[in-house]
């Protein structure tokens, strides 16, 4: 039986845990061949892996840390390689990071930069040729590229509030080939990155009007229908999945 995703050839970074793991087993699942590339957790990415290929499709781990712009464009080089292309460019790899202004050091803006903003660029930089006409780009953004919910937020927000940017941008770029460029803008997800049982879900539960954390799964739905054909006349924009938290 066809899969709303078949034949289709995705790219996932930071495809091991959380939010990108099941963005790459919902891409699987809906018939796609999926490379994820992960910064060192090879146990997690192989487990990934697994899950892409029982549901009968190619998978493919790849170790580039996306600070590392020479090991992106490899990684991406590879994946297009081994698949014949890419229909599907995900950027999820992201770090959380940085402090309020009065501790922020220079050094840390810039570690979380280079994950959540320079690995997009380079990333998107070496995938344009390798992208079929029709492709998609999805970013994980974040709900922080528009609001600042908390204090000691402004480096992670101001990575997020940059992705936004350079989706709008691509998406004038790449529109002529029918490459479609959003961003997903995920409020409290339940993952090691923001444990539903950690301190900031102290804080942030009680903002949430759904009354709980968002679930991966529930993320990776809305990437595989911004993956797909269904999402035709969507481009340039940023998309919420945050439970009511921003409203
Ligand atoms: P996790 O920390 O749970 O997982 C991060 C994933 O990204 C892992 O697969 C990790 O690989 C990979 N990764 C981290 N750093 C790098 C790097 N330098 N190079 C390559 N891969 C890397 O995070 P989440 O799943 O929670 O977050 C995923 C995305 O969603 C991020 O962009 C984050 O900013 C965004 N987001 C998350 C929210 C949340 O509440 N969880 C809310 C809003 C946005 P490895 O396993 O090898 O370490």
């Amino acid at each position: 039986m066809s899969r709303k995703l078949s034949g289709k050839r995705a790219l996932v970074t930071g495809g091991s845990r959380g939010i990108g793991a099941a963005i790459a087993k919902r891409l699987a699942a809906d018939g796609a061949d999926v490379v994820i590339t992960y910064a060192g957790n090879r146990e997690a990415a192989d487990d990934t892996v697994g899950a892409i290929e029982a549901e009968g499709v190619k998978g493919l781990a790849l170790r580039a840390d996306a600070a590392d712009g020479a090991a992106v464009a490899a990684a991406v080089d590879r994946t297009a390689e081994a698949l014949g292309g890419i229909d599907i460019l995900v950027h999820n790899a992201g770090v959380f990071g940085g402090t309020a202004i009065e501790q922020e050091g220079f050094e840390e803006f810039r570690r979380v930069f280079a994950v959540n903003v320079d690995g997009v660029v380079s990333g998107t930089i070496a995938a344009v040729p390798h992208l079929a006409d029709g492709g998609r780009v999805v970013i994980v953004g974040s709900v922080s590229g528009d609001v600042s919910m908390i204090p000691g937020m402004a480096t992670y927000a101001a990575s997020k509030s940059a992705v936004q940017g350079l989706a709008r941008g691509w998406a004038r770029d790449l529109a002529p080939r029918g490459i479609l460029v959003n961003v997903i803008q995920p409020g409290p997800i339940d993952t090691d990155m923001n444990p539903s049982d950690g301190d900031m879900a102290k804080i942030m539960l009680p903002n949430i009007p759904l009354g709980r954390y968002g679930r991966a799964e529930e993320v990776a739905a809305l990437a595989s229908f911004l993956a797909s054909d269904e999402s035709s006349f969507i481009t340039g924009t940023t998309i919420d999945i945050d439970g009511g938290a921003t409203a």
